[in-house]
């Protein structure tokens, strides 16, 4: 309802205000129409009283006889209940100035006739002064007083247009009254009108949309005005048709997809228990394993710890006493032959340590030495003390770690495993001369020391399997000083230092990097 009020009163007070000051407008036009009226006619009216006045005097001693002239004044007032004030204005003998001569009003006798009258006087013209305050409204009129064909003086006369005014203000009334109720029925039309061409419509229109709104799209307006609504109702028709289809559209698509979102639900659920179950069985399955290959492995440690204790306590002896029986020996040829048994026995010897060695490594109960080591002056040293073995064998060495580099390491293991990679660097480079280039870096905590040979090379199988235990690359050069046991022991140690240790190589002959890191000591 409230949309209704508003629209209707806005276009009401529109219309008020327009018709309003219209009808104000004609009636200001009508008034002073009338009033213009009013004046002519009274005009005219006073200009032939003053004519007939005029045309009464035929000689001056007629109009200069005051007597005579007071009697003819009264006389046509009397006659002319409308004139209010009567004068007959003559110059003055002596001065000249047009003064009161006769008049009803006695006490203006004498008094100076004013200006409206020379000017009267001295044109020869008649002047009309129309006077309006409160509910008296007067006209004067001025007209010259003829004798022989010459201008003597002149006649003032006031006439009262009360009368007239009166009438015309029940005039204004009733015209005011007749407007206001012509205004009041062109509201009550217009709302009327508007309330059956646009409200109604508009209603209709409302409720349509709410009803709408609420979903229910099966709703049509009817409206037969042939005009624009009629069009709008139309279009609005049809919009709620479209809407229905595109409702109709979306409700089946969203079956279909919600039917496909119940399925693949479904699915996922039972795919989701399968996987748990299998899941399930799987880790069973790894933990068997895992509790198996540990086992298995703890078998295996404990063996080769047993074997080498087995082994080392024979070898012992073999190793003081073979020397000594070889030194003993004059015939040459048993001396080569216990030359043979000596290197073996030696061979043996070291596998076996290296056995023990691993198998320490391997055990959880050995402790390490840490501390914070300068692993700069360590690679230093370990060089110093290799320079006769790097010198038999035409190895140059170049050591690019410039600044200090502390590390938190145990100290022997450290200097087992850089002898360990320097060693094979040698070894594995067959050539007449080589160079082993040091390096380090530092990054996240951890530095990367890299030690890099001109040897033989590794292909990328070689590299994969060169840490495993016993591995010989190249089982033909199965040397005497060879046990396939250095690079395990190498990773054993860096990987109970907390760090990583690999290869890299571009191929055969093309030589080998090794790379370990370790952590980086946080008190430096
Ligand atoms: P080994 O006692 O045989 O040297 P390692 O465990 O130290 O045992 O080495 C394993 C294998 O890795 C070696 O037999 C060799 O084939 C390969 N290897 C080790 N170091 C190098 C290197 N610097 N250059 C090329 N091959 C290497």
């Amino acid at each position: 309802m409230k949309i209704n009020f508003n629209l209707s009163l806005k276009l009401a007070l529109i219309v008020l205000l327009v018709s309003a000051t219209v009808i104000s407008l004609l009636t200001y036009v009508n008034i002073q129409a009338q009033t213009s009226f009013f004046e002519s006619a009274y005009s005219e009216k006073a200009t032939a009283l003053a004519q007939a006045l005029d045309a009464s005097i035929s000689n001056r001693e007629e109009l200069e006889n005051r007597y005579e002239s007071q009697n003819r004044i009264y006389k046509f007032v009397y006659s002319n209940p409308d004139i209010k004030n009567l004068s007959i204005n003559l110059p003055d003998p002596e001065s000249g100035e047009l003064k009161v001569f006769a008049s009803n009003d006695l006490s203006s006798i004498n008094d100076s006739a004013g200006q409206y009258n020379d000017l009267s006087y001295t044109n020869k013209s008649i002047v009309t002064i129309p006077a309006h305050s409160g509910n008296s409204h007067t006209l004067t009129v001025i007209t010259p007083i003829h004798l022989g064909g010459q201008v003597v003086g002149t006649y003032e006369m006031t006439i009262s247009m009360n009368s007239a005014y009166a009438s015309l203000d029940i005039r204004v009334k009733n015209l005011i009254i007749i407007s206001m109720v012509f205004l009041i029925l062109l509201i009550i039309s217009f709302l009327y009108l508007l309330r059956i061409f646009v409200i109604k419509p508009i209603t209709i229109f409302r409720n349509a949309a709410n009803i709408i709104g609420k979903g229910n799209l099966d709703t049509k307006i009817k409206i037969k005005s042939k005009d624009e609504i009629m069009e709008l109702a139309g279009a609005f028709n049809k919009m709620t048709d479209d809407l229905k289809k595109s409702r109709e559209e979306i409700e089946n698509y969203s079956k279909t997809l919600e039917a496909q979102v119940n399925d693949r639900t479904i699915e996922l659920e039972k795919s989701k228990e399968e996987l748990f179950y299998l899941n399930k069985e799987l880790e069973k399955k790894v933990l068997e394993r895992t509790a198996e290959v540990q086992h298995l492995l703890k078998q295996k440690d404990d063996f080769i710890g047993q074997l080498g204790h087995d082994l080392k306590n024979p070898l012992t002896p073999l190793v003081g006493l073979l020397p000594l029986l070889r030194d003993k020996e004059k015939d040459p040829s048993i001396k080569e032959q216990l030359d043979v048994i000596i290197s073996n026995v030696n061979y043996m010897k070291d596998l076996v340590v290296k056995i023990l060695q691993l198998a320490r490594l391997n055990s959880p109960s050995i402790k390490f030495d840490m501390g914070d080591l300068d692993i700069s002056k360590e690679i230093g040293d370990i060089i110093s003390s290799q320079q006769f073995f790097f010198k038999e064998n035409n190895f140059l060495v170049e050591n690019n770690i410039k600044e200090d580099i502390h590390v938190k390491a145990d100290k022997m293991r450290v200097e087992e495993l850089i002898k360990n990679l320097f060693t094979n660097a040698v070894k594995y480079t067959l050539d007449e001369k080589g160079t082993i280039v040091i390096d380090a870096e530092k990054k996240n905590g951890f530095v990367t020391i890299s030690i890099k040979d001109t040897g033989i090379g590794m292909t990328p199988e070689e590299i994969n399997r060169i840490f495993d235990e016993f591995y010989k690359a190249d089982e033909s050069r199965h040397e005497m000083d060879s046990s396939g046991l250095g690079l395990s022991i190498c990773k054993r140690i860096v990987e109970r230092h907390g760090g990583r240790i690999w290869a890299e190589s571009n191929g055969k002959g093309k030589g080998s990097t090794f790379r370990f890191t370790l952590k980086l000591s946080e008190d430096k």
